[in-house]
Order: structure tokens, then C-alpha cells, then sequence
């Protein structure tokens, strides 16, 4: 709509040219009014065709190249019924040209811009055969190369315009994911896992859906950084990560929670179901050799919290972190269920 709204006020701006060249006496009053209807007739046709929904068939749907050949038609009345007027072909070309530039594919509009020169020969032609001994053939023919220099310039012009956007895209498209995701380790970021969190809260509430939020901590982890350095601290948060996302559904959620802590989000899964899954993180974590020591194995301790009725990301998270802290107390590199009595939710004791 906002393109037809561009084209429909650029009709009026030519329509008031038009106006004017016929107030100077350069063009015939009835063909003024002929132009002006057939004007009116393009944009109702535009309009019914937008406003009817039928445009969204199209590959673009704003219709710009039908547009522009619309357009074109236009000059082609004005040059065969207002001769005199055929200096305005290059200047409306131009308004069309740039309308297209900004929008189609470089492609697209060089075979737009064929459409268009052809009316415009065909034109010339018309009116070389019609009105042969008013014109002067000079113009014509410089008028005729200033129309194609123009053409082929809008057309490399769009060509940089759709490399242009095409670049910008792909910048936007790892700006989006920079924006979202955990430098170091590749899992969410913690506003999105946070914005994550709240939407998955929402679905269960309305829609009485389960989802189980894992708090999972490394053990000991002070300890692997002043062992081993900070960078190979860096590198187990890497691996750790890495052995967690390997055993996911995709529609699991991972992310870091901060430091060395991770929050998973097991959506459709009870506590029950998810303790099996979370025992499992728990043995691929600890199987990987991820220290540079032989056989010195880093491990995690991990809190479950199924949601219940009532529960807010911030409830959520805080029971999850409850039972990590009980997994932490009760020796670590285990998993603990959030309101499982004593050690009933420890699966590490099998
Ligand atoms: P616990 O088993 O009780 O969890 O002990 P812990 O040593 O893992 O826990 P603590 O909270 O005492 O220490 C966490 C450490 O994690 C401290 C911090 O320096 C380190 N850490 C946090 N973020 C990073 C990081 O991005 N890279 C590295 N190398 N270390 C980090
Ligand atoms: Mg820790
Ligand atoms: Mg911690």
C-alpha cells in the first residue's frame, strides 16, 4: 500500500505537469482530460488489485514491476497524443527507473527497462510515421540515447543497490545472532535465555503444558581454572557445553545462566522424564576428556525443577537452583529433583 501510495502521488505530480504544459498551450485540453482518466484508471486498478489481496500471490506482492510497465504505457499515450511533450519521456523514465532501482532485482529490472524502451520505440516510431514532417529528427535521436544511456545506468546502479542489501542482510543476520548467543560457548546468551524462559512460562501456564528447567553447574570449576589456567578453564566451559548441546532435542533450550552455570529448558517434560535425561547429560559430561591430565574428568551437579501451576521464570529458576544447591551438598556430579525428599531424586546413588 505504501508503494501504490509513492506511484499514486508521483501520477499526481506528473498529472500537474501535465496541467500546466496545457495552461501554456503545449497540450490539448481533451487530451489533458484523456491522460488524467486514464491515470485515475491505472491506480483503481492498482488499488482493487491490493485492496482484493490478489497481489500477494506475486513474488512481490507491492507490484513494483507491473508498476513501472504501467507507467511506461502512460508515457507511450502521452508521447503519441502530446508530441511536443516528448522531452518529460526521459525525466518520467527516470522517476520509473529509480522507483524500480530501489526495489527489484537488478535482473528484474533489466527486463523491465526492455519493456519499457521497446514502448518507447514503438512510440517513436508511431509518431515518426504520424507526424514526420513536425518533428525534428535531431532530437529525437538525442533524445532516444539519453533514454538508453539513462537506462543502463539505473541498471548497474541497481546491480550495487541489490549487492548492497544483500550484504546488509547477512550483517543484520549475524548481528541478530551475536545479539543472542554466548560468545564463548555458543549456548543463548542470558537475555535470550531469559526471554526464552518467559515465553515457555506462558505457553505452560495457558496452555497446561509441562516443562522441567535444568540448573547445571560444573563442579569445582575454581579449581580447573587455577589448576590449569583461565584458558583452559575456557575450553572445558567450551567442551562442556558442546557435550550438553550433543545429547538435545531441538526444541530444547540451552543456555548460560552465567560464569559456569547453565540453564536447560526440557519443554513437553515432567520431572520424571527429565531426570533420566539430565542423568544422562550428567555421565556424557563426566565421560569427556576435557583436562589435559590423563583420567582427571570434570563433572557437573545438576537442580530440576518441574513447573507448576503458579510458577514464574523467577520461581522456576530459584527451585532448580534449590535442588542444584542440595546436589552440591550432597556430594556433587549428581542430579537432584526439586520436592523429591532426601535422596529420592538423586540418580548419581544408582
Ligand atoms: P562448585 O562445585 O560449588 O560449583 O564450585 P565452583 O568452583 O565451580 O564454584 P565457584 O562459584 O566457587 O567458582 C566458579 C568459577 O568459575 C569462578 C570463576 O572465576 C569461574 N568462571 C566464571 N566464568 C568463567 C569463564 O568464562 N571462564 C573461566 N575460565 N572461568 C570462569
Ligand atoms: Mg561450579
Ligand atoms: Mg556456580
Amino acid at each position: 500500500m505504501r508503494r501504490f501510495l509513492m506511484a499514486a502521488s508521483t501520477y499526481v505530480l506528473g498529472f500537474a505537469i501535465l496541467a500546466m504544459c496545457a495552461g501554456l498551450g503545449l497540450l490539448d485540453r481533451a487530451h489533458l482530460l484523456w491522460i488524467g482518466g486514464s491515470f485515475v484508471v491505472v491506480n483503481l486498478v492498482f488499488f482493487t488489485l491490493l485492496r482484493s489481496g490478489w497481489n500477494l500471490q506475486l513474488q512481490d506482492p507491492s507490484m513494483t514491476a507491473q508498476q513501472i510497465c504501467a507507467g511506461a504505457a502512460q508515457v507511450f499515450v502521452i508521447l503519441i497524443l502530446a508530441d511536443r511533450l516528448h522531452f518529460l519521456a526521459g525525466p518520467f523514465y527516470s522517476v520509473l527507473f529509480v522507483f524500480g532501482m530501489l526495489q527489484l532485482r537488478a535482473r528484474t529490472l533489466v527486463w523491465v527497462e526492455i519493456f519499457v524502451l521497446t514502448t518507447y520505440f514503438l512510440a517513436m516510431a508511431l509518431r515518426i510515421a504520424l507526424f514526420q514532417d513536425r518533428l525534428d529528427l535531431r532530437v529525437e535521436a538525442v533524445n532516444a540515447v539519453v533514454v538508453v544511456g539513462s537506462s543502463v545506468w539505473y541498471a548497474v546502479a541497481a546491480g550495487y543497490i541489490s549487492d548492497l542489501r544483500g550484504r546488509l542482510r547477512e550483517s543484520l543476520r549475524t548481528i541478530e545472532q551475536l545479539a543472542i548467543r554466548d560468545a564463548l560457548t555458543d549456548t543463548w546468551n542470558r537475555r535470550h535465555l531469559d526471554a526464552l524462559l518467559f515465553s515457555e512460562v506462558q505457553r505452560c501456564e495457558r496452555l497446561r503444558g509441562r516443562l522441567t528447567a535444568c540448573m547445571v553447574d560444573v563442579d569445582h570449576f575454581k579449581n580447573v581454572n587455577d589448576r590449569y589456567g583461565h584458558a583452559t578453564g575456557d575450553e572445558v566451559l567450551k567442551g562442556v557445553a558442546a557435550g550438553l548441546k550433543a545429547q538435545l532435542r531441538s526444541i530444547d533450550e540451552l543456555g548460560r545462566f552465567g560464569g559456569e552455570e547453565f540453564l536447560l529448558l526440557l519443554p513437553g517434560t515432567s520431572a520424571d522424564e527429565a531426570l533420566i535425561c539430565a542423568e544422562r547429560l550428567r555421565a556424557a559430561v563426566a565421560a569427556l576428556p576435557l583436562l589435559p591430565e590423563a583420567g582427571a574428568r570434570v563433572t557437573v551437579s545438576i537442580g530440576l525443577a518441574e513447573f507448576a501451576p503458579g510458577d514464574t521464570p523467577a520461581t522456576l529458576v530459584e527451585r532448580a537452583d534449590r535442588a542444584l544447591y542440595r546436589a552440591k551438598r550432597g556430594g556433587r556430579d549428581r542430579v537432584v529433583v526439586d520436592g523429591a525428599a532426601g535422596a529420592v531424586g538423586m540418580a548419581r546413588a544408582a
